[in-house]
């Protein structure tokens, strides 16, 4: 789970960290209140959503006084920030963040991340932090220091000492370095990040290091433990994921127009690899599980059935646990509420699969039954061409 950049400050302030004050805005109101509030400019105006890269693509906007800030606010808020990680759709800015902007010399990158191969979290840092940091770290991966964490006793202070060398701090920013630090792991591993990245870290007039941007990535994995998440999580960027969300599916949105409902993650994974060979994108994984009921299939048809973008959907499973004469059970009932308007093609295979395929038959409902993955595949990728009947 991502959560904004105004949600990651705040809970770097319950940590103790000084941050600049901001204030989050949804209206052009807001905005001049929080110019008033923040008493003279410059400011800075930041699209809050989940991707990097914002001040690259125009999501991070200065603005030297009140009326500046109302004209870019007034251009930022309702648009879409495509930027080099969202893909061409881009997300739609709802909310700006507005700090005082301050004079800068040097940007720091200092994060934390968990490295899946060695089992362990990673501290990691750069003074050659700011908006080109993939660059740095694709083209001269030397200027990024790194320092293992031994779980058992955490991140000691020689190590953040260490790095502060590393990146020619100050002597006197180097106390402040290490404490920040510290508080950083702290909420890393309390919080239950996959990664924390404070970029820039910048030091302001008087020497004392601020962060100015800050990404939080907690696992989705730990949600389950913590309940004061649970309104962040309901926020996420799709409409349907959310609503997936809230019914308990494994859902997540892909660019794509085929709809996919299929059981089990590997054979999810499977056919939409086999979309991908046959030259079709899909539009979603969707895994309904195997303890899945009748009414949750229905949701998560009708759920493919709301995407616009969804030309033709699969439903691609392997009754196991899961019966397929159920999952038959669940789309007809979907149908009878919502009108399809897109070719369905079915692949029912395993436990109670020839029950399954009769009662679709019998349902009147119209679709193409396949019986092997490949033409499967094939099937949905060209009925996706077609698209939509009126
Ligand atoms: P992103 O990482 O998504 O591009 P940032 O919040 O890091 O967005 O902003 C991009 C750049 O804008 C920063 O690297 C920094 O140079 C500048 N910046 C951000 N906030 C401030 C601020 N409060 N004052 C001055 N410069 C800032
Ligand atoms: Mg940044």
């Amino acid at each position: 789970m991502n959560i904004h950049e105004y949600q990651a400050m705040q809970w770097l302030q319950d940590y103790g960290v000084r941050t600049l004050p901001g204030f989050v805005c949804r209206t052009v109101d807001d905005v001049r209140a929080a110019c008033q509030q923040l008493g003279g400019g410059p400011y800075v105006l930041k699209a809050q959503v989940h991707t990097g890269g914002r001040g690259k693509a125009g999501g991070v906007r200065f603005a030297a006084d009140e009326a500046e800030a109302v004209t870019i606010a007034l251009h930022l808020l309702s648009s879409r920030l495509v930027t080099a990680q969202t893909g061409s759709a881009g997300l739609v800015v709802q909310i700006v963040y507005i700090r005082r902007a301050i004079d800068i010399n040097s940007e720091y990158y200092l994060g934390f991340a968990v490295d899946t191969q060695n089992g362990c979290v990673t501290l990691l840092a750069s003074a050659a932090g700011g908006v080109e940091i993939e660059q740095v770290a694709a083209k001269t991966p030397e200027m990024i220091y790194r320092e293992t964490v031994d779980e058992s006793i955490g991140l000691r202070q020689y190590q953040s000492r260490k790095v502060a060398g590393q990146l020619g701090l100050e002597k006197d920013q180097v106390g402040a370095f290490i404490d920040l630090a510290q508080k950083l792991y702290c909420l890393f591993v309390e919080k239950d990040c996959s990664l924390l990245e404070i970029n820039p870290l910048s030091p302001d007039s008087e020497g004392l290091l601020l962060p100015l941007d800050a990404k939080i990535k907690v696992d989705d994995n730990a949600l389950f433990r913590h309940d004061e998440m649970r309104q962040l999580n309901s926020q996420a960027d799709d409409a349907i994921e959310r609503e997936a969300g809230k019914l308990g599916l494994s859902y997540v949105a892909m660019d794509g127009n085929i709809g996919c409902m299929v059981n089990g993650a590997g054979l999810a994974m499977a056919t939409l690899d086999l979309l991908c060979q046959s030259g079709g994108r899909p539009a979603n994984f969707l895994d309904v599980g195997g303890g899945v009921s009748q009414e949750k299939v229905a949701a998560a048809f009708r759920l493919l059935l709301s995407d616009s973008r969804v030309t033709c959907i699969l439903i691609n499973i392997f009754g196991g646990i899961v019966q397929c004469d159920l999952i038959a059970r669940g789309i007809i009932a979907a149908t009878r509420e919502v009108t399809v308007k897109v070719p369905v093609v079915v692949r029912l295979e395993g436990t109670h699969a020839e029950a399954g395929r009769e009662l679709l038959s019998q349902s009147g409902f119209n679709l193409t039954t396949a019986d092997d993955l490949v033409t499967m595949g094939q099937q949905a990728v060209q009925l996706a061409k077609k698209g939509v009947m009126s």
